[in-house]
This record gives structure tokens, sequence and C-alpha cells, in this order.
């Protein structure tokens, strides 16, 4: 050991052609080495006896470990060098520390940028202050209802969105249709969607387009496809997404300047019929939710390169939330935070594919069932998505974006740079 620290020592003190940190960096570890062969071998230094601070001659054999040779060397023949080093130690301890407090005065951007979540559901068991505390916390400046979960005999999801807009003000954008529709389904089923008009599409479309005139309100969540992926078995189908309640929709959340929220798998002919949609009605917008829900980034591409008009978060895609589902589909996975196990990251297809397209995308928090899980929703968003991108990619992705589709008010200093939203235009 002794002998290969010898020789390790012995390379390294070969400065000249190795860059100015790296060589500050030797300087520092020659003197600290210096320092405790001085304190454990006084005798091998040329200390005097009387001045020796170390144990005696037993530290002596405890040094060799040390390499003593190198440091004696520089304590006896070279008095300037010893000079030089404790200068160089000097730069080196500030060159470090500056380091250090650097980092600690200005953590990565990814870290600290300010979040729109775009598709949130407030469940039952949180309440708008403890929301608000949420959002303080992790620097979420804005959250936009994809339907909140009711309370029977307590409070409907619309009172329940309408509690935590009053408390957020501009900050909580409530929703409407969720629910209403989900009710309609379980009523007269999947003919709601596909045939022609009947009264219960026509109520149901009649109470979104009066909901959404009160603004701020958005669009919640609609569900053409999770045959595989809903809690709810009601939602567990496939209908058609250029189907007639799908266009109507897109006509009377078009009128209001909102996005269509679809939760649709990828499968084949779904993907044809919003292809479809899309093509007929390109002022219209759709928002993906989870960008596919189990969709592949190169069938995504394809579909954002042919329509302008789709939007993609990137909710439920990351740890913890999609990770059990990913056991059985791996494609359900795109990024996660770090963990004992493994460090933050992105599939660089998917990286890429955001890159590629950087005004598509945001990120959203769907439904978790606890605040921790909400807590490691978020990590996983700022460290396996913000901290892979490009600082302009991740600021939009972050905020800009979402603050372009839905008109979102600044708030404050928090978010420099944010145009007012009286300025800005849905897409
Ligand atoms: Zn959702």
């Amino acid at each position: 050991m002794g002998q290969v620290a010898c020789a390790e020592a012995a390379r390294l003190a070969r400065p000249r052609t190795r860059p100015a940190p790296s060589r500050a960096i030797h300087a520092a570890v020659m003197h600290c080495l210096l320092l405790v062969c001085e304190a454990f071998c006084p005798r091998r230094l040329g200390a005097s006896p009387g001045k020796a601070r170390g144990p005696g001659p037993a530290s002596a054999a405890r040094c060799r470990p040390f390499a003593c040779h190198h440091a004696a060397h520089l304590n006896k023949a070279q008095p300037s060098m010893r000079l030089t080093v404790s200068l160089r130690l000097a730069v080196a301890t500030a060159f470090l520390a500056g380091s250090v407090f650097a980092q600690d005065a200005r953590p990565p951007a990814a870290a600290t940028l300010p979040l729109a979540d775009v598709h949130f559901h407030l469940m039952t068991f949180m309440t708008p202050a403890d929301l608000k505390a949420r959002m303080e916390k992790h620097n979420i400046q804005w959250t936009i209802s994809a339907g909140a979960f009711g309370i029977p005999d307590v409070a409907t999801p619309m009172e329940r969105d309408a509690g935590a807009q009053q408390l957020l003000k501009d900050r909580y954008i409530p929703a409407t249709g969720l629910y209403e529709t989900y009710h309609a389904e379980r009523k007269v089923g999947v003919r709601l969607y596909t045939d022609q008009p009947s009264p219960e599409r026509e109520e149901l479309l009649r109470s979104i387009e009066e909901q959404l005139a009160v603004q701020p309100r958005v669009v919640a969540e609609m569900v053409p496809n999770a045959e595989s992926s809903s809690v709810l078995p009601t939602f567990r189908r496939r209908i058609a997404t250029d189907g007639p309640y799908y266009r109507q929709l897109l006509t009377v959340a078009k009128k209001q300047g909102r996005p269509v929220p679809m939760h649709m798998q990828f499968h084949r002919e779904s993907v044809q019929q919003l292809s479809q949609l899309l093509q007929d009605q390109p002022d219209g917008i759709v928002l993906l939710s989870h960008c596919g829900k189990d969709s592949a980034a190169k069938d995504v591409r394809v579909m954002l390169e042919k329509h302008p008009n789709l939007y993609c978060d990137l909710s439920f895609r990351g740890a913890p939330l999609a990770t059990a589902e990913s056991r059985q589909d791996p494609a359900r996975l795109i990024f996660w935070g770090k963990s004992l196990f493994q460090s933050a990251g992105m599939k660089p297809e998917w990286r890429q594919l955001v890159e590629d397209h950087p005004d598509r995308f945001m990120v959203g928090i769907d439904d978790v069932h606890s605040w921790g899980i909400y807590d490691d929703t978020v990590t996983a968003i700022r460290e396996g998505v913000l901290a892979q991108l490009t600082p302009a990619t991740a600021e939009k992705v972050a905020f800009r974006n979402a603050v372009r589709l839905f008109r979102l008010a600044a708030p404050d200093a928090a978010v420099a740079g944010a145009e007012p939203a009286a300025q800005q235009r849905a897409p």
C-alpha cells in the first residue's frame, strides 16, 4: 500500500502539464501529506526531538504508508518549494471553498424553476390549504385541474375545485367535464360518444360550454382510450377519438381558447382517429394527457410533426407513479429521479423528442395518494426531466409553454421574464 501511495504521489508530483485547478488540488493533497507526516514522524522530517509532536518512534512505522519520503524531500531539500506549496494550498482552499459556496448559493436551475402543473386531480385527502403549502414548498406557481375528486355528502368535484380556486386565486384553474362525462356514460353507455345526436350528449356539451364561459376554467381530462390504464372500470374501453362527441367538444373548447386534454392510449386506431380530428379542426388544440400513456417516442414524434395543434403533458410517465405499470409495459416509464440504485435520468429518445419540440411539452403531477408521493413526483420531474434538458428547453417545459397555452397570469417576480397574461394569446 505504502509503495503504491508513494509511486502515486511521485506521479502526481509532475504538475507542469496539469490544468491549473488540478495542480492546485495536487498541491493541497501534498501539503496535507506533509502535515500528517510532521505530526506522526518528526524525525524523518528532521524536526528536533524536543519539538516532536508525534507519539515517538512507533509513529515512524505508522508513517511509512503515508509516503513520507516524498514529504521529507519537500521539507528538507526544497524550503522554497514548501512555501510554494503553502501558497498553492491557500489558492486551492479558496478555489474549493469557492466552488462549494457557489453551489450552495446557486443550486441548479432545474431544482428551482417555477413550475406549472398542467394535470392535477384534487384528491379526497387534500384540502386547499394543504395544496397551497405544497405548491409553495416546491415553487409550483400554477396548478391546472384535470378534474377534482368529490367527497360524497360533503362536496361535489366542482365545489372542491372552486374551494381551491378561492384560496389560490389565479394560481389554481378549476376544470369542468370529467365527472359530468363519467356519470353520463354510466347512464347511457358508450353511445354517448358515438351515436348520432342524443339528448344526453347535447345536455352534457351545453353544461360544459356554460361552465367554460365562467373564466378561469378549463376542460377536464377526457378519456377516449384507457383500455388498460384507468382505475375506473367505466373508462377501461376504447371509443372513437374522432367521434361526434369529441368533435363537438373541441369546437366548444376552441370558442374559449382552451385545449382539450385527452387520455388516449396509443392504439393504432386511436392514433389514426386523433390524427383525423386534428386535421379536420386545425384551430382546435388537443393536449395529450400522459403524452399517450403507453406511447413510444417515435410515434409521438410523427404526430407532433404532422399536427401543430397537438401538445403533450408528461404526467404519470415518471417514477414513482409509472413504476408499477412499467413492470408489465416498460414503455410507460420515461423518466425517474435519483435513488439509492440509480442516478436520475430520462430515456434518450424522449429527451431528444422534447429538445426537438421544446414548445410542445409540459409537466403534471396527476393523481397521487399521499403528499409523500406528490413530493417524490415533483422531485422526479425536476431531476428526471428538467435537469436532463438544456436550460432554455427546461424553462419552457417547466412553465413557459403552460403560461402561453393556458394564458396564465404571472403572479410575482418568481416568474422573471414571463409575459403578462394580458399580452398572451393561446396558439
Ligand atoms: Zn389524470
